[in-house]
């Protein structure tokens, strides 16, 4: 008897900004930033629950009539009280690393039997966690790590499901830093190879090959590449079927970007239903007829525009021609703009009237308003050139003591904070029906030089 699937359901509404001008000072949901910021300091990362389920809930619907489990990518935002708050909406995670299995375990155990774990390198501990665990699967990525699995297993009594990640040398437009499915890339298996070491791995009976994963790249905003890459997995799922392998998962990976461009109130270009409807389409055409579990591992889609770093205006300086904007904010608490040249909107706390030049009529000439937008650099307190968030960009005059907000930094941004140049990491805060949860309190000298031994 075939179980019927679960008809789509309307789209819930989208609400594509959190983050928004009420009273001209801006808010997150309902929470104002501004005595968010005087209680808890900045800079300070803030997030919004609401818009992180409406993402994950547009995801779950799109491929209701397909049954699927979404893997969201652990390493986009790690905090424990996101991953609960998946969690407990029913989602399973990608992750890359022993570090971030602890963090589902204290999350929601039980979802520690919906993990896969990807990654290049992983370690003997690692897969050893991660088999006492029982998580769902491993997505391996060398012949030399399904080696150790397999010892690994047989030491431990268990069996391991696992996937090989294949590479299927599709490019994909995105950074170079951030592109995975080419052939050159340390990522995956090549895929034409991939056939045989499945056929080795059959002759251990501490191995389950059970499904197949891949995984392009981030940021992509194309949907073809992902329908590309499923494509050649389907066939050689079809080829592995016909080795007699009990093939039950396909791991579509994550990757799927979104619009860090403007997007004030009003404009009305940018919408993430579309994108992932878009996506799941494009996933549809390339899986065809395939009907195994489809594992899926956004990150990024998920959690960016849910987050955004507030900061405060140190100094205002000019050298030559050049303004300097100084934020609290350096490159070790939002390092995109560093690493990948990344471009994120950068809002004063307080709504500009929106005054444009005004002409003098006694003398004829253009005056600028008060709220005139300078071309600035804004720039971190950290000795680097590289520290800067936005170089060039219209702002409106700020002064030292005002707030900013650097939009679409819920993704990569938190999770990828240092300690360098000994400047502790920001605090966190969760509003949740306008309730603001503080979910990391700000670190401490204390805890900077804890580890370290004189
Ligand atoms: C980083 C990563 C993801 C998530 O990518 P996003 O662009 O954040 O969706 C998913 N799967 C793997 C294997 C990854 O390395």
């Amino acid at each position: 008897m075939s179980r019927a699937l679960p008809k789509k359901l309307p789209t819930p509404q989208p609400n594509p900004r959190p983050f928004a001008y009420r009273n001209r000072t801006l808010h997150c949901d309902g929470a104002d930033l501004t005595a968010l910021a005087t209680e808890h300091g900045t800079p300070l990362y803030v997030y919004s629950a609401e818009q992180i389920s409406h993402r994950f809930q547009l995801f779950d619907q799109a491929f209701a009539n397909r049954p699927h489990t979404i893997c969201y990518a652990v390493k986009a935002n790690s905090s424990l009280a996101i991953l609960r708050l998946l969690a407990k909406q029913g989602a399973g995670f990608d992750i890359v690393s022993g570090g971030e299995l602890e963090r589902v375990r204290k999350a929601h155990k039980p979802a520690l039997k919906k993990v896969v774990f990807s990654g290049v390198g992983k370690q003997l501990w690692e897969i050893d966690a991660a088999l006492d665990a029982d998580i769902l699967l491993f997505n391996v990525e060398s012949e030399a790590e399904l080696h150790l699995l397999a010892a690994r297993a047989e030491a431990r009594n268990k069996v391991a499901r696992f996937a090989l990640r294949v590479n299927p040398d599709v490019f994909a437009e995105t950074h170079p830093y951030i592109s995975t499915g080419l052939s050159e890339h340390k990522f995956g298996i090549d895929i034409n190879a991939a056939r045989a070491i499945y056929r080795k791995a059959k002759k251990s009976k501490w191995l389950d090959p059970a499904g197949v994963s891949v995984h392009i790249g981030s940021q992509i905003r194309k949907v073809d590449p992902f329908a590309a890459a499923l494509t050649r997995v389907t066939s050689l799922i079809a080829d592995l079927r016909k080795d007699g392998h009990n093939i039950r998962y396909i791991d579509a990976g994550g990757g799927l970007g979104v619009d860090y461009g403007p997007r004030l109130s009003g404009s009305a270009h940018f919408d993430p239903a579309k994108q992932v409807e878009k996506y799941a389409a494009a996933l549809t055409k390339g899986l065809a007829a395939e009907s195994s579990h489809l594992l899926l591992e956004p990150g990024r889609f998920i959690v960016a525009q849910a987050g955004a770093l507030l900061t405060r205006v140190l100094y205002v300086k000019k050298n030559g021609t050049k303004t300097f904007v100084i934020t609290d904010a350096g490159m070790n608490d939002l390092i995109r703009p560093a690493l990948y040249h990344a471009h994120h909107e950068i809002l004063p706390i307080k709504q500009p009237t929106g005054k444009r030049p005004t002409k003098n009529k006694a003398t004829n000439t253009e005056e600028e308003s008060s709220e005139e937008e300078n071309k600035v650099d804004i720039v971190g307190p950290v000795c680097e050139s590289g520290d800067f968030f936005a170089r060039d960009r219209a702002l409106p005059p700020v002064k030292p003591n005002d707030l900013v907000l650097l939009l679409d930094a819920g993704a990569y941004g938190m999770s990828q904070t240092s300690n360098y140049n000994t400047r502790p990491r920001p605090a966190e805060v969760l509003i949740d029906n306008a309730t603001t949860k503080l979910i990391r309190r700000r670190e401490t000298m204390r805890d900077l030089l804890a580890p370290e031994i004189t």
